[in-house]
């Protein structure tokens, strides 16, 4: 437990290590972060979906994901793809991977990631509600739309089963996903059901860490940019400080927050993180001059995919490839949005100018279990906050606040145990 002579140093700048540092300088305790960039939320929080979407708690590795993965390596529009070439790197995470995907584990992992994002979100809402922070922050709900009708059952049944925990949701027909979403109107056909997500909401993931890193150093907070932690020093078993290329600072308590980096910051003190990054896409286009605008995310079960308006913008995210940390864009998969847009909205994308868009790419710090790592790790005064996979945004703040109690030595909202590191 930290007391009034504690130092802590918060690593990474990304949507979670400046989650986790705004609720420690709330706390007084005057937090340092330091993230290896020139700017916050540079890496995976830059132009992601945009999502908070508690309603999304399934960890990528469901039953039948192995069948799923082996065709990948043929079907280059696959939406999760596993190259040939990466497959030895892949093996010891990829074991784990699979071994989660059997129904009572992925059961286990779906459960906990929804307790965790429901009340992520609540927390969301009520910090930019707060601090009136401009992140293009709206209740929107959220609709998933489905081709088949066996996949929109099976979802149903997911729903029904995360109801008694707290989601709701509302059944919609094609017409009636049409009457929430009049930009749907044009796929009419294509689409033979869809559910509404109620709860679900859309902000700028990138601007809501940088309004928080400011209200946070507000709160005595402070934080160096362009500083690289080479590694954490450990005396006697406990923590004294990290180096850096600027220098050693000192601390008792450091918290790693680094995302795909997190594993190798720890590794050298017996704490072994399994996570890989899933590399996805995003497409981001400016709706000022459209005369018509759709107004609530849309996310395509089929294509994996979201289409979703954040602002006056409109991005377009999804894929998952596990290549490494490989930082390419791809332009075969950046097609592939132009063609998940132009199926959603077929007037919309026809009218947009493609020269206007703007690609990115990003690295989902993604744990084999599907479930994040939060907690103490190995020696005094070490903790890891990682490893949140597709829902950063959605379960940044929870996760904080829950690393925060701990800090704290108090008893968390939400039971930490799934989370914990030694797993
Ligand atoms: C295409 C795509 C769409 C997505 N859509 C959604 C969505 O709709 N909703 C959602 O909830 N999530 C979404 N995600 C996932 C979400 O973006 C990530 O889970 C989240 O951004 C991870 O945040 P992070 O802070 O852990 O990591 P990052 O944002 O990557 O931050 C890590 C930081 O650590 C710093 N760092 C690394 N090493 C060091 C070091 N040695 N010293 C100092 N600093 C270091 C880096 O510079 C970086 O700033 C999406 C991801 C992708 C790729």
């Amino acid at each position: 437990m930290v007391d009034c002579k504690s130092s802590v140093i918060v690593i990474g700048g990304g949507v979670v290590g400046v989650s986790t540092f705004y609720q420690l300088s709330r706390l007084g305790l005057s937090p340092v972060l330091l993230d290896a960039s020139h700017d916050l939320a540079a890496g995976t929080s830059f132009a992601n979906g945009g999502l908070l979407t508690p309603s999304m708690p399934e960890p990528w590795n469901g039953p039948g994901v192995g069948g799923h993965l082996f065709s990948s390596l043929f079907d280059a529009k696959s939406p999760m793809k596993v190259r040939l070439w990466s497959l030895p790197s892949m093996v010891p995470w990829g074991l784990r991977f699979l071994k989660h995907s059997s129904r009572r584990r992925h059961q286990y992992a779906v459960v906990a990631n929804f307790k965790l994002a429901h009340r992520s979100a609540c927390i969301t809402h009520d910090v930019v509600r707060e601090h009136g922070m401009g992140c293009d922050m709206r209740a929107s709900g959220t609709i998933k739309t489905f081709s088949s009708t066996n996949a929109m059952h099976a979802a149903l049944q997911n729903a029904e089963a995360l109801n008694k925990l707290g989601l709701e949701y509302e059944p919609l027909s094609a017409q009636g996903a049409i009457g929430l979403e009049p930009e749907l109107a044009a796929i009419q056909g294509r689409v033979s059901g869809a559910i509404y997500y109620k709860e679900d909401s859309v902000g700028d993931a990138r601007k809501f860490t940088h309004a928080l890193s400011d209200i946070a150093v507000r709160f005595g907070g402070t934080i160096q940019k362009a500083t690289r932690v080479n590694n954490i020093e450990v005396r006697q078993g406990a923590v004294v400080g990290v180096a850096t290329a600027e220098g050693f600072l000192e601390a008792t308590d450091v918290i790693v927050a680094a995302g795909n980096a997190s594993p190798s910051l720890v590794r050298p003190h017996g704490v072994r993180i399994h996570m890989k990054p899933a590399k996805g896409y995003s497409i981001t286009l400016s709706m000022k001059n459209w005369t018509s605008r759709p107004k609530i995310p849309v996310i395509d079960d089929e294509m994996h995919a979201a289409v979703t308006p954040i602002g006056d913008r409109l991005r377009i995210a999804g894929t998952a490839e596990f290549v490494g940390n490989n930082l390419k864009l791809d332009t075969r998969r950046v097609e592939n949005l132009h063609g998940v847009f132009a199926n959603v909205y077929p007037r919309l994308a026809s009218q947009s100018d493609r020269a206007d868009s703007l690609a990115w790419t990003g690295l989902r710090p993604m744990s084999a279990d599907g479930l994040p790592y939060v907690g103490p790790a190995g020696p005094r005064g070490l903790w890891v906050n990682t490893g949140h996979g597709h829902l950063g945004w959605t379960m940044a703040m929870g996760s904080a606040e829950m690393m925060a109690s701990m800090l704290m030595g108090e008893t968390p909202e939400v039971n930490p145990a799934p989370y914990r590191v030694a797993r």
